[in-house]
């Protein structure tokens, strides 16, 4: 079962490496994807739960934010880097959505990434800031594989619906496709499906990732590719720690996004981190 902690910051407006803030008002998350990068801060937190069965709220992180705008030069802020804040616990304490508010107010940049529809509620604080982006992950349209690999988001089709809402309601919105798992999601036909899905969406950009085995992410996705797919647990491997196949794959998968993208509109549009 979930364990759900009300916990004090100290600070909310953190150093990141993505942007120059992250703001972050939640420790844990609770959509438990099987590839989350962020699973790291398990450490940090006291909590003997599996990651994902665990999240602190942060009730103070309005009331910090506050005072750390007020003494932090403006700069680009990053939502969420270590969680997801508009995850499930969002919908009651709003502190996304307050520091959000507060943020776009006192002429911070924000980039948003989430996995969550419950973001179309703060659509209302977005409107008319052009100081905001929301992107949405799509690692895959296959809700077969989705509901296994990020059980408890909203579906892809629920995040391309709230990008397609926030687009008509002047938002700008972007992608961050990924990341894709090996033999998994990174077929021609999944990642035909993926780009066909999202090409009707008027995305001010779009980001296309692998999947980066950082510590403890391997044995995670391992532990989920020997119970829903054995058979590509040691090719995953593979190309994830032999540095040839590693360089075939990455070469490979780049020149299939590139054509597969080409052919659904996005030539020169898609920045790919692979
Ligand atoms: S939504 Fe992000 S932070 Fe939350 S479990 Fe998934 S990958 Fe991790």
């Amino acid at each position: 079962m979930a364990i759900l902690r009300e916990t004090a910051a100290k600070s909310i407006l953190g150093k990141s490496g993505i942007a120059d803030y992250c703001v972050n008002c939640y420790t844990g998350c609770l959509h438990n994807c099987v590839y989350c990068y962020a699973r790291f801060m398990k450490r940090f937190s006291g909590h003997d739960e599996p990651w994902g069965q665990f999240v602190d709220v942060k009730v103070n992180a309005p009331e910090i934010l506050l005072k750390e705008v007020k003494r932090k030069a403006p700069g680009h802020v990053f939502m969420s880097s270590v969680c997801d804040g508009w995850q499930p616990a969002e919908e009651k304490y709003q502190l996304s959505r307050r520091c959000l508010r507060l943020l776009l107010e006192t002429g911070f940049d924000v980039g948003i990434l989430t996995k969550s529809s419950l973001i179309a509620r703060d659509m209302d604080i977005m409107h008319g800031h052009s100081n905001v982006q929301l992107g949405m992950t799509i690692s895959t349209v296959d809700e077969s594989i989705r509901r296994k690999i990020e059980p408890a988001a909203s579906s892809s089709a629920e995040r391309l619906e709230t990008l397609r809402k926030a687009a008509a309601a002047g938002i700008r919105t972007y992608v961050f496709l990924g990341p894709l798992m090996p033999f998994l999601t990174d077929s021609d036909e999944q990642l035909d499906r993926l780009f066909a899905a999202i090409s009707t969406l008027p995305l001010e950009s779009a980001l296309v990732d692998k999947l980066n085995a950082r510590p403890g992410v391997w044995n995670a996705v391992a532990q989920y590719l020997r119970r829903h797919h054995p058979e590509l647990l040691e090719p995953a491997r593979r190309v994830l720690f032999n540095a040839d196949d590693a360089e075939e794959y990455r070469a490979d998968l780049r020149s299939r996004i590139s054509r597969i993208a080409d052919a659904h509109g996005f030539k020169g549009k898609l920045q790919s981190i692979l």
